[in-house]
Parts: C-alpha cells; structure tokens; sequence
C-alpha cells in the first residue's frame, strides 16, 4: 500500500490500548509507522483528533503517502466540547487511473523515503509540534518536558500544580519528528524529562538527536527507571516522577481509599449471557483431557474461573487452525470456540481447511447475533448493513454446509439439557464437527424488551430447599449471585430474568417471583 502512488487522501487510524483494558496486549503501534514509512500523527484531545484526522488527509493527499493516526483509548475514551471549521472541498469522486505495480522495489523504495523527507519538512512546520512556556524561564538549572499524546496534558496538568518556570514540547507530528525543533528544544536545557505511555519511542530519538549535536542535556525518562514502559498512565503516574526531577514534592500523592470489604470477583460474562450457558454444557460432557482453542470476543472469557476453558487465544479467527494444530500435536479431542463475527471475520479459510484435511475437531461458533465486546458492529450475520439499510442475514450454519462439513447443529443454549445432547454427539463425530450455538445476547435482548415496554421476570432462592451448595455460584458462575451469612440470593438488579439458573440448581431451589408453584 505504502509503495502505491496513491492520489486520494488514506488514513489508518490505529487505536492503541495501554493497559490492555479491551485488547490482548499493549503493544506500541508507533513502531509501525516507523517500520512502514509513513507519517504519524498523535492526538493528545478530542478537539485534536478531529483537527488531525483533516490534516491527515491533508498530508496524505499531499505526498501521496497513507497517514497514520494513532490514538490510545483515554484520548479515545475522552468527550469534550469540539469547535468545528468550515467544511474543505466539495466531496469527489474517486478514480482509478493506470496500474501501480511495479517490479523495481529499489526505486519504490527511494521514492517512499524521498516522500518521508517531504514529511519531515511538513512536521518541522506542523502546528502539531509547539513549544509551551510555563512561567517564563528563569536563570540557573534549565530543566524542559517532551510529551506526546495523552501524555501532553497529563505534564501541562502536573506543569501547573508545581508552578515551575519551564517549557513544554508537545508533539503531535510524532514521525517523523521534526529534527530541527527537538534539537534546537535539546540544546537550550540542561536537562529534559520525556513523557511516553509504554516504549521509550520519543526518549530513544531525543537521545539520538542530542548525540549528533554534542548536547550535554541529560535526558530522563523510561530509560532511566524515571518512568514505567508498561501500563497506562495516570495522572498520579506522571506527577512523582516530574515533580522528582524538578526537585519538589509529588503534587498529587496517592489518597488511601476507606476500606471496604468487597468479593473477589473474576471478569465474567453478563448476568444472563448465552455464551455461560454454552460453556456450563460443554464442561458437563467434555472429556477431561480435551483442549480448547479460544478466539476474540465476549466468549474469551470462558478460559477464566469457573470454566478455564481455553489453552490458547491469540488473534481474530485462529481458533480453528490452533485446534486443528492441537488434535494433530496431541491426539487428544480439540473444541475450537469462535463468535459470530470472528467466524465473518476470519473463520471461514481455516473452517474450509480444517474439513478438506478431515481434521477430528469440533467448532463451537457461538453466535449470539452481535460484534459485542466492541461495540456492536454490524457484520454479515446481522440483519442491517454497515449503513444501516435493511440486509439478508447470511446463516452460520448454511454456510458450514457450503463448506463442506457434515455435522452441523444449530442449538439454543439457554436450553441447557438439549445443548448438552448435541455436544455430546459433536464430540463423538469423527472428522469435522460444527455446532452453532445460537441466541441472542443478552444486553441486546434486555434493551429489546425494555424498549418495546415488555416486563422482565425476577428469580428468588427459596431458602427452605436451597442447601447452599454453591452450584450456581462456582460451577455456573451468574454475577447475579451472592452470598451473606452462608445464604444465596440473587440480585434484582443484576439478575436479567434468563431462569437458566433453574435448570443448573440441582434441588430446585429458585423460582420465578411471584409464579405459582408447582
Ligand atoms: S444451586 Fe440451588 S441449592 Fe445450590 S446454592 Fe444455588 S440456589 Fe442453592
Ligand atoms: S435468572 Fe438466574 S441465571 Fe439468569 S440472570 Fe438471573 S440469576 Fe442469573
């Protein structure tokens, strides 16, 4: 893509995750632009995002090269109030004109880097990368602050608190930096402190950069233990190091919380989710030495307390092909779970290569009609399109029979008992075994019923039959669930009215509120 003279303006928005709060890892994405020569743009505010992403387009349409906008998710999490400019060119059409192919990758790549000398002039006068003057700067010790993103107004903050005279670099226009104005920064202090969330990507470039001026400006930051490369920062993470260097008290010391004795809790699904249910039936008929290969969505959490159901999960849609990997390597029965939209996603290739080599697994696509975890995105398997218009949904289960597979079972598994009978049949099949496990998920539902008016029943525990053994607690694992005094109750405001938990309680202890027994 970076090699093709591209005309139009292309920007990538990467949304980093520094603490990993919806993500695998925390990796640092800025490397990437780094790696692909193409420039970079970091937001530190809403406003700035808005900004950026126009001059992104801008520049790419410029030198014909794809921006890269990076954010990370408190700049992404962040609201505030937006000043919106006049509106630029008239939309336009777009056009493909010749084929950009070209087998001389020597003078592809001596015009990417002669395009990345166009950027660097670009960054040196972007408005992106200014100098903030905090109190003016007074004789004696000089002491000066980089910061990029987030970053920028975590130091303006802390800047404020301390009260010192002192300059700021925010930088916005974060590859390629603009050279002359870091240096010229470098070589008017005698120290600098480089604020970055994760790798130490600005501090290993200002260190460079005062190398090759000779400056004396001794650099703190990650590098010097000043400052963490992983977890996402705070305010509170910024301010001791800051007001360290500077030589003065940490502005905002950690407050100690009041105690309060809460209940250790795992991550879990939703009061009510289909994906536990599914997971409560597999668990009652798998062997013991089976092996689950997990993929990217709400169901991930089945590999925590009470199921652990998964060996391994990396990136969206592998978790057919580590299952075959895993029946192969092993001998020993592979469950593969994926979700709807993993399966849209990426499922299908190595679901279509796991029934061409007769690999002996079974795939569970846990279709609760929704991207959930990230926001609800549409995908094929719903009924609106991207743009929100009316479309036909595509059936899971319709196309694993295009793929060839022969065991296909679409369950509903709220319904526990018959969702236990299919896996088990599933897990005996020889060769390819495809269980759609299907329903809806539960906050979509809930949101539903509520929208449309409809009542939402209440479960109770009837402490004369409950013997508290904990069943729906440690084994089934609904949040719902409590207990004071060695009694079990549900929670009426967590509780979503499934009833599942009927069918999991081995003494039929819980009831419907205000249902007639027997
Ligand atoms: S599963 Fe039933 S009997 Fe056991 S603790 Fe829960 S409500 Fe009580
Ligand atoms: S009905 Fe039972 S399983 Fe469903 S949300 Fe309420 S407590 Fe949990």
């Amino acid at each position: 893509m970076v090699e093709t003279d591209i005309k139009g303006g292309l920007v990538l928005v990467c949304a980093d995750d520094p603490g990993g709060t919806s993500s695998v890892n925390e990796q640092d994405d800025r490397y990437i632009s780094v790696l692909a020569d193409v420039p970079m743009l970091e937001p530190s505010n809403c406003q700035e995002m808005k900004d950026m992403t126009k001059e992104a387009f801008n520049i790419a349409e410029e030198i014909h090269l794809p921006v890269f906008l990076r954010t990370v998710n408190t700049v992404n999490l962040s609201r505030g109030d937006l000043i919106f400019g006049k509106l630029g060119v008239p939309r336009r059409r777009g056009e493909i004109k010749g084929v950009p192919i070209s087998f001389d990758r020597t003078r592809c790549h001596a015009n990417i880097l002669n395009k990345m000398e166009k950027a660097k002039e670009l960054s040196e006068k972007s408005e992106f990368n200014r100098v903030i003057t905090f109190n003016g700067i007074k004789a004696g010790k000089r002491i000066g602050v980089v910061a990029s993103s987030i970053c920028i107004s975590y130091a303006e903050e802390i800047i404020g608190e301390l009260g010192v005279e002192t300059e700021l670099l925010a930088l916005g226009f974060t590859n390629p930096l603009p050279e002359k104005l870091c240096q010229d920064f470098i070589s008017r202090f005698d120290e600098l402190v480089i604020v970055e969330e994760l790798s130490p990507f600005l501090e290993t470039q200002f260190l460079k950069m005062a190398h090759e001026i000779s400056a004396k400006t001794k650099i703190w930051g990650k590098e010097t233990g000043h400052f963490p490369k992983a977890g996402q920062y705070r305010l509170e993470t910024v301010a001791e190091p800051l007001a360290k260097v500077f030589g003065m008290d940490n502005p905002m010391p950690r407050q100690k919380g009041a105690k309060i004795a809460l209940a250790a809790r795992s991550l879990t699904n939703c009061p009510g989710c289909p994906h536990r249910n599914t997971y409560y039936a597999i668990k009652q008929v798998v062997p013991e030495d089976a092996i689950f290969a997990n993929d990217q969505g709400c169901y991930l959490l089945g590999g925590l307390e009470p199921y652990r159901m998964s060996h391994a999960q990396y990136s969206m849609g592998a978790s057919i092909g580590l299952a075959c990997g895993f029946r192969q390597a092993t001998g020993k029965p592979a469950i593969a779970f994926i979700g709807d939209s993993t399966f849209f996603h990426n499922g299908m290739s190595p679901l279509a290569n796991a029934v061409h080599h007769n690999y002996d697994i079974t795939v569970v696509v846990m279709d609760n009609g929704a991207t959930a975890m990230s926001g609800f995105q549409l995908h094929p398997g719903t009924d609106r399109d991207a743009m929100c218009r009316e479309a036909v949904p595509i059936k899971i289960e319709d196309v694993v029979r295009g793929l060839g597979a022969t065991f296909v079972e679409v369950v509903n598994p709220n319904k526990i008992e018959e969702t236990k009978e299919v896996f088990q049949r599933a897990i005996a099949h020889k060769g390819v075994s495809v269980v759609v496990s299907k329903a809806l998920c539960k906050l979509m539902e809930t949101r539903e019923k509520r929208g449309k008016g409809l009542e939402i029943p209440a479960y109770e525990i009837d402490q004369e039959i409950c013997n508290q053994c904990k069943v729906c607690i440690d084994v089934y694992g609904c949040p719902a669930f409590y207990e004071v005094a060695d009694k079990i109750y549900i929670d009426d405001v967590q509780c979503t009215g499934c009833g599942v938990c009927q069918e999991v309680c081995p003494v039929g202890a819980i009831t419907e509120k205000g249902a007639e027994n027997g």
